[in-house]
């Protein structure tokens, strides 16, 4: 019997390392994945900070590993099949995933099919064989690792918003996810990129990732109407999760135009729109991250074709056993962070 050193929730602001037992024989659809990269992601915050998930809940859900057992059902992937998880469970069954839109599977109750556990040395996914990819020879775990959740994310948020060739587009906030969809507007044909931040290293990372211009959020609203001739940007997108970003998002859309919104408004549940007094004839979608087999397999085909390469996210590293001090380190945002390569 598999022994993982996992890192669950303790109770509210805390986490800890615990021994779990997981079974030699994964359940039916399951597959048990030994780890060999993970990660720290912001809305893990969310979960041990503000959400009342219960303690002893594991944590983790952005994986890379290696296979040791699949249940009954799941023949697509065998033991010793390197491979990435989505972070959400799907069925690749039911309605909604036959319509292509996996993260709000029906069979495992989007949204809570999160993937719990990938902060372990082992993690136990459900609905292998819809959830799963098996990750190129030619292509690193570092590579790989955030098409489980943030690029996925990232770059659903450019791509629900409907983005046409040669658009402008703001992205408000460039933390791991806003970095990500400056990436996904770079690659999937934005003309002007104006993306908004504070943080020094954010900034650098923005322009490295295409944004052609960074503004700060003190006045940015009033930047984008005088770059866009008062028109506004084609697409907004919130990437932070708080009132302000969205309401600057909002302001800053052109008529006719989409905010996109993937932020986890964890602790601010209620927004304005502050756009002058009107929202009128313009969009607004949100995103959970998009998942399955299929979604996986194209956004490793992007990074293998060299368009897209997110590894720089990679600021810090330590063992998964230290995944508590990760935590405190991410809290802070100090010392340029971003993601954590946590290893076994
Ligand atoms: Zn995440
Ligand atoms: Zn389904």
């Amino acid at each position: 019997m598999p022994i993982s050193n996992t890192c669950v929730k303790t109770g509210q602001h805390s986490v800890a390392m615990t021994q779990i037992p997981y079974p030699d024989q994964p359940g039916p659809g399951q597959a048990l994945i030994r780890t060999t990269l993970s990660t720290i992601c912001g809305s893990d915050m969310h979960l041990v900070d503000e959400m009342p998930i219960p303690a002893g809940v594991p944590m983790g859900h952005e994986a890379i590993g290696v296979v040791e057992a699949v249940g009954d059902g799941v023949t697509n992937f065998k033991a010793g099949d390197r491979v990435a998880s989505g972070c959400l469970a799907c069925c690749g069954m039911c309605k909604r995933c036959q319509e292509g839109d996996h993260s709000v599977c029906e069979t495992f109750n989007a949204p809570g099919n999160l993937l719990f556990g990938a902060q372990g040395e082992y993690f136990l996914v459900n609905g292998a064989q819809a959830g799963l990819a098996k990750v190129p020879d030619s292509l690193s775990d570092e590579q790989v690792l955030f098409v489980t959740d943030i690029m996925s994310t990232g770059f659903a948020a450019i791509e629900r918003a409907g983005i046409r060739t040669g658009d402008t587009v703001a992205i408000f906030a460039q933390g791991p996810v806003g970095l990500c969809a400056t990436a996904g507007a770079r690659a999937l044909g934005a003309g002007r990129i104006i993306a908004v931040e504070s943080i020094p290293e954010r900034v650098a990372m923005s322009k490295r990732f295409g944004a052609d211009i960074v503004l700060d959020p003190a006045d940015a609203v009033a930047k984008i109407q005088q770059m866009t001739g008062n028109r506004g940007v084609d697409i907004a997108v919130e990437a932070l999760g708080h009132q302000a970003t969205f309401a600057n998002a909002c302001a800053s859309v052109r008529i006719g135009g989409t905010v996109s919104s993937v932020g986890v408004y964890g602790a601010f549940p209620e927004l304005t729109m502050a756009t002058g007094g009107t929202f009128i004839h313009r969009k607004l979608v949100t995103t959970l991250c998009p998942v399955g087999t299929n979604r996986l397999e194209r956004l490793m085909a992007l990074i293998a074709g060299g368009t897209v390469d997110l590894t720089p996210l990679l600021t810090h590293s330590m063992k998964i056993s230290d995944t508590p001090a990760g935590y405190d380190l991410f809290r802070k945002r100090e010392g340029g962070v971003l993601k954590i390569a946590l290893r076994p």
